[in-house]
C-alpha cells in the first residue's frame, strides 16, 4: 500500500468528524456512510487527497434522504407523467406537511371517538360536484375502475366500445385491468364508430355495466363517433364513465374534455377520474356517483387494499378548497405574459453571451388529457446540446428538444422559478 493510501482516514473516523454530525442527524448514518465509502474510493484512486475526504463527503452529500429531486419542468407539457404529473399547490404541500405527524384523519377530537376517515377531503369533493350523491377516493383511477369491476361485474360482462380499449401508459391497458378483476369484456362497435344499438344489442342478463373510457391520450378524427352519455345511461344497466383527466366541471379552455358533473347529469351511475391530472392534486382515484352504489364500492373488501393515505387526503382537500394549483395556473397563463417572460429571459441570457432567442411555442396538456390541443406559448430557444447539460444541472431543468433546438417553454414554469431557471442556464454556460 502506498503512503497516500495508508493516509486515507477510516470510515468510522470520518463518520465521527464533527463537520458531518448535522448530516448524520438529518440524513441518517447509513446514507452518509455510503457517501463516505465513495469518497474513500475516490481517494484510493488518487482523485481526492486523503486529507480532503471529509470535504469531498460534504460536497457529495444529497440535500435530502430521498433520491427524488425537484425539477424545473420547461417541457411545455402541463401534466407530464414522467415528471410526476401534477405539482401540488403550496396549500396542498403545506397540508401534507401538517398531516405527516399524528393527525385526526380518522378521529373526532370533540368526542374522542373514531370518525369517518378523510371526511374533510370527501366533504370538499362532494361539495365540488353537487351532482354526485356520494363520493369515494382510492389510490388512482385504475384502482377506481378495478373497484367498479369487482363490485358491479364480478364474473360478468362489461360492455365497452372497441374504440375505447385504451392503453394508459407503460404497457398498462384498461381492458386487461378489467379482466384481471374477473370481469369479461363484451366489445361492441368498431375502432372509429360505435352506435347506441351496438350497446343495446349486447346488453343482457350477463351485463354488469356499460363502460365509457375517455380516449385521453390519443384522438380519432374523421369518420368517427360514439353515442352521448345520456343515450347510454338509458339502457337499463349502470353506466360507468371514466373521464380520465379529473375535470369536475366543464373547463372553458378545454371544451372537448369530459367532466364529472356533465357525465353525472347525463345519467352516469358512477364517474371515475384521476386526482393528479387536470384537477392538479395528488395521485388519487375519484369515484363519484349514486349514493347506494358508492356505498357498495366503499364497503367492498378490496376497497381497503386500494385506500389512500392521510397525506393524499390532506393534499386532495387543500387542492379542492385552496387557491388554483399549478396545473390550473399553467393552463390559464396569458400568452402575452409568457412572451414577455421569454423575451426577458432570452435578453438576459444573450447579455451573458448565451446563444438564446425567444420564440413562439406550442405547449400541450399532456398524457393527462386533451390530446391534440395546442396551448399557445412562448419559449427560450437554445442550441440542442444544452438539453443534456441542463438536465444535469442543479436544479435539473428539463426542456423540449424540437427541430435541433432545446426549447425552454415557460407555460409550465412557475413565474417564481424564472430566476432559478436563469441561474441554472447561466451555470451551464
Ligand atoms: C390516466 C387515465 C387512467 C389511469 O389513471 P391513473 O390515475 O393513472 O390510474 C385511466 N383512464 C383514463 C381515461 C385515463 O386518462
Amino acid at each position: 500500500m502506498t503512503d497516500a493510501r495508508r493516509a486515507i482516514p477510516r470510515t468510522d473516523l470520518v463518520l465521527a468528524d464533527p463537520r458531518l454530525a448535522p448530516a448524520v442527524a438529518a440524513l441518517g448514518r447509513s446514507l452518509v456512510k455510503d457517501v463516505v465509502v465513495r469518497a474513500q474510493q475516490r481517494a484510493r484512486e488518487g482523485l481526492v487527497a486523503p486529507a480532503g475526504v471529509v470535504d469531498a463527503v460534504l460536497a457529495a452529500l444529497p440535500a435530502r434522504a430521498s433520491s427524488l429531486r425537484p425539477v424545473i419542468n420547461a417541457t411545455g407539457v402541463v401534466v407530464h407523467t414522467n415528471l410526476g404529473r401534477a405539482p401540488l399547490s403550496e396549500a396542498a404541500a403545506a397540508a401534507v406537511a401538517d398531516a405527516t405527524g399524528w393527525t385526526d384523519v380518522e378521529f373526532d377530537l370533540r368526542t374522542g371517538k373514531r370518525a369517518r376517515r378523510g371526511r374533510g377531503a370527501l366533504t370538499a369533493l362532494a361539495a365540488a360536484v353537487p351532482a354526485a350523491g356520494d363520493v369515494h377516493v382510492v389510490n388512482n383511477n385504475a384502482a377506481a375502475l378495478l373497484l367498479c369491476a369487482l363490485v358491479l361485474a364480478p364474473g360478468r360482462e362489461i360492455v365497452i366500445s372497441r374504440g375505447e380499449l385504451v392503453e394508459i401508459g407503460d404497457g398498462f391497458r384498461i381492458p386487461d385491468l378489467l379482466t384481471s378483476a374477473g370481469s369479461r369484456l363484451r366489445e361492441v362497435g368498431t375502432t372509429n364508430r360505435t352506435h347506441p344499438r351496438d350497446y343495446a344489442e349486447a346488453i343482457g342478463p350477463e351485463t354488469g355495466f356499460v363502460l365509457r373510457v375517455h380516449p385521453s391520450n390519443f384522438r380519432v378524427t374523421g369518420f368517427a363517433g360514439t353515442p352521448d352519455d345520456a343515450e347510454l345511461a338509458g339502457l337499463g344497466v349502470p353506466l360507468v364513465v371514466d373521464v380520465g383527466s379529473g375535470l369536475l366541471a366543464p373547463h372553458p379552455l378545454l371544451p372537448d374534455e369530459p367532466d364529472a358533473t356533465s357525465a353525472l347529469r347525463a345519467g352516469a351511475a358512477v364517474v371515475t377520474a384521476s386526482g393528479d391530472k387536470l384537477l392538479g392534486g395528488p395521485q388519487a382515484g375519484l369515484l363519484l356517483g349514486a349514493a347506494e352504489l358508492v356505498h357498495r364500492l366503499r364497503r367492498h373488501p378490496a376497497a381497503r387494499a386500494l385506500r389512500v393515505d392521510k397525506l393524499t387526503l390532506a393534499a386532495l382537500e387543500a387542492t379542492l378548497l385552496g387557491p388554483p394549483p399549478p396545473v390550473a395556473r399553467a393552463l390559464a397563463a396569458d400568452v402575452a405574459d409568457l412572451r414577455a417572460r421569454a423575451g426577458e429571459l432570452a435578453g438576459r441570457l444573450v447579455a451573458a453571451g448565451v446563444d438564446a432567442v425567444a420564440v413562439p411555442s406550442a405547449a400541450a396538456v399532456g398524457g393527462g388529457g386533451a390530446p391534440g390541443v395546442e396551448l399557445p406559448s412562448a419559449a427560450v430557444s437554445l442550441p440542442e446540446r444544452w438539453a443534456s447539460a441542463l438536465r444535469a444541472g442543479r436544479p435539473p431543468v428539463v426542456g423540449r428538444v424540437e427541430r435541433g433546438r432545446c426549447l425552454l417553454d415557460l407555460r409550465t414554469v412557475d413565474p417564481a422559478d424564472d430566476g432559478p431557471l436563469r441561474e441554472a442556464v447561466l451555470r451551464c454556460g
